[in-house]
């Protein structure tokens, strides 16, 4: 036990610690704050409170706890709402309309019963990882209980039945000693969960964002950022990530942005249904709230805990996918920490290892083969906003971040104003999955490599024209070039944006999009024939069709494919060569 000897904000330093280790957690005060050592000096320790410090004073106790920040794991997690350190924010809103300093709230619930159906029997003999028994958690989730990480032995005893968390489930005898092992189990945060074996990514994460499942795909087990200005929806894109990827479990960390967004999704996920089981979204959703009302100190945890849940729900051999809004007010509260501790700043003030924090997240994204039987695969697809002061992408934590990831959405403030949304700029995105996924997306829309290399290169065209067109004025141009760029118009406005506010729009399946664009594709290929045999770009402008491609992703799902199909037929029948004409 140490006693309080300096406070300084989010720091404190106690004396008398020996004995404690980096990284323990300690009880601060009277109150018990929960706070972390991150330095030892002799006798001394220095402390980052995750709560806020106001009030303390020297001489107040300090209590190490042994342990180090750990997160808890069980059933009871999918659904719940979480703060920083994993308290559970409905449990703490029942008890009291401001979430109390110090306040103590499980993450899983102690005294609801689960169904425990037991997967082991009498005298198997089991390992770390080894599925022993099941849990129906939600209608979307079977939460598979595991065997915990340095635990191996004899099955002694197996309970069937309603269990809380605490109760043991499946004795195991480990080296003559009998263990009890419960539903839950506890990992520190900071540590990533040892799998089997690690594989690159080979499938699509389907977002039903046409700009990214199309143009620059995501794959599971992928490691993405969205840079953007204020204002360029990165909100917005994350929320819809989180809402319809294809995935088995989302996390969704709002880490120091505005608490009305956090609102705002939370509400919206108990009224979306998932398109792939009609089920509540929530019911595959966990919230982690660090929104810029909490204190900032537990913001630097916050993502920690995040990927530690999914970490866990990976190792049960599910895809999931974890989104953090925004790793740059986390890097921010990092700043905070190290110019506290005088430690030496690096650019901008930010850390020295502000890069190696930044990837020792990133990096726990990826496909797994699970330790322990039966075999399985999970994987872990991270997606980061990146949300640089005045959208200066030359900034230290876009600069960091760009070194880690593998796809990068760049949300341009340009477009944003244009009201062009997702604003995401497609000359300066990029996706190092496009190979990798193309098996993938050869099944369900063929030739969709062709088709995506086509339609970038007719904007890389329209971007090589602008200049052009700036100095000398669009009807100046050849008749090719001004249907390039109708087409072009239509790639952009009928295709690449997409309104996550209407109800069909918001999610595009691939198949769709896949067809919508081959369709702007064949419009160009019958458009060009029709110029080539006389007809001016202004007369094709005036065909019916055009309204009706620009009116494709409004189409609702069940009758899609017909209608695009009739289009087709219609493109085909009216955009013809002038032949008795010439
Ligand atoms: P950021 O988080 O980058 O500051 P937001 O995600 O809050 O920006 O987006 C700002 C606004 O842009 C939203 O309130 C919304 O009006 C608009 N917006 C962003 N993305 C879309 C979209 N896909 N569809 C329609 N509107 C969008
Ligand atoms: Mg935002």
């Amino acid at each position: 036990m140490g006693r309080l000897w300096r406070v300084s904000g989010p720091l404190v330093i106690a004396e008398d610690m020996k004995g404690s280790q980096v990284y323990e957690v300690v009880e601060i005060g009277e109150e018990g704050l929960v706070g972390e050592i991150i330095g030892l000096e002799e006798d001394r320790a220095v402390i980052q409170a995750h709560e806020d410090t106001q009030g303390l004073m020297v001489g107040e106790r300090v209590r190490g706890t042994g342990t180090i920040l750990t997160a808890e794991l069980g059933p009871g997690i999918v659904g719940s709402i979480y703060d920083g350190l994993q308290k559970s924010l409905t449990d703490l809103m029942k008890t009291d309309l401001f979430i109390k300093r110090g306040a103590k709230a499980f993450a899983l619930p102690r005294d609801r019963k689960w169904r425990f159906s037991p997967k082991v029997n009498v005298g198997d003999t089991v390992n770390e990882g080894d599925i022993i028994g099941t849990v129906p958690e939600t209608n979307l989730i079977e939460h598979r209980i595991m065997v915990p990480i340095g635990t191996k032995g004899v099955v002694k005893q197996v309970r069937r039945g309603d269990f809380t968390v605490e109760e043991p489930v499946v004795l195991v005898e480990q080296a003559g000693q009998i263990k009890e092992l419960t539903m839950m189990q506890k990992w520190p945060v900071r540590k990533p969960r040892p799998y089997r074996q690690r594989f690159a990514s080979s499938r699509l994460l389907v977002t039903g964002m046409r700009i990214i499942d199309y143009m620059f795909p995501l794959a599971l087990g992928g490691k993405a950022a969205l840079p953007g200005g204020f204002g360029t929806g990165k909100t917005v894109a994350l929320q819809q990530l989180a809402r319809w990827a294809q995935t088995q479990l989302n996390i969704y960390v709002g880490c120091g942005e505005r608490g009305n967004e956090m609102a705002d999704v939370l509400y919206s996920f108990r009224q979306l249904k998932d398109p792939a089981t009609g089920k509540f979204l929530q019911e595959k959703e966990v919230f982690i709230a660090n929104t810029s009302n909490m204190p900032v100190v537990a913001r630097e945890a916050s993502i920690f805990v995040g990927i530690t849940l999914a970490e866990y729900f990976r190792d049960m051999g599910y895809d999931i996918l974890l989104v953090a809004d925004s790793t740059s007010r986390w890097a921010e509260a990092m700043r905070e920490i190290g110019g506290r501790l005088e430690e030496m700043p690096g650019e901008e003030g930010f850390p020295a290892y502000l890069g190696s924090r930044l990837s020792s997240f990133y990096e726990r994204a990826g496909v797994v083969e699970c330790l322990g039987s039966p075999s399985r695969r999970g994987s872990i697809t991270v997606a980061g906003a990146v949300s640089p002061p005045g959208a200066d992408f030359s900034e230290p934590v876009t600069q960091n971040t760009l070194r880690i990831v593998d796809a990068l959405y760049s949300l341009d403030v340009s477009l944003a104003n244009r009201r062009h949304f997702p604003a995401i700029n497609w000359l300066t995105s990029y996706s190092l999955y496009t190979d990798a996924v193309e098996e993938w997306w050869s099944k369900v829309g063929p030739e969709w490599a062709e088709t995506r290399a086509t339609a970038l290169k007719l904007l890389q065209q329209e971007a090589e024209l602008e200049e052009i067109v700036r100095l000398v004025g669009p009807e100046a141009l050849p008749e090719g070039d001004k249907l390039l760029l109708l087409t072009t118009r239509m790639i952009r406005e009928d295709f690449l944006v997409q309104n996550a506010y209407n109800e069909v729009d918001t999610y595009s399946p691939p198949a769709r999009a896949h067809l919508m664009l081959k369709t702007i594709i064949k419009f160009y290929e019958l458009a060009q024939k029709m110029l080539g045999s006389g007809a001016s770009t202004a007369e094709i402008r005036s065909s019916p069709v055009i309204y009706k491609i620009s009116r494709m992703k409004y189409i609702p799902e069940d009758v899609s494919e017909q209608r695009i199909k009739e289009l087709w037929s219609e493109m085909e029948a009216s955009l013809t060569t002038r032949k008795g004409e010439v």
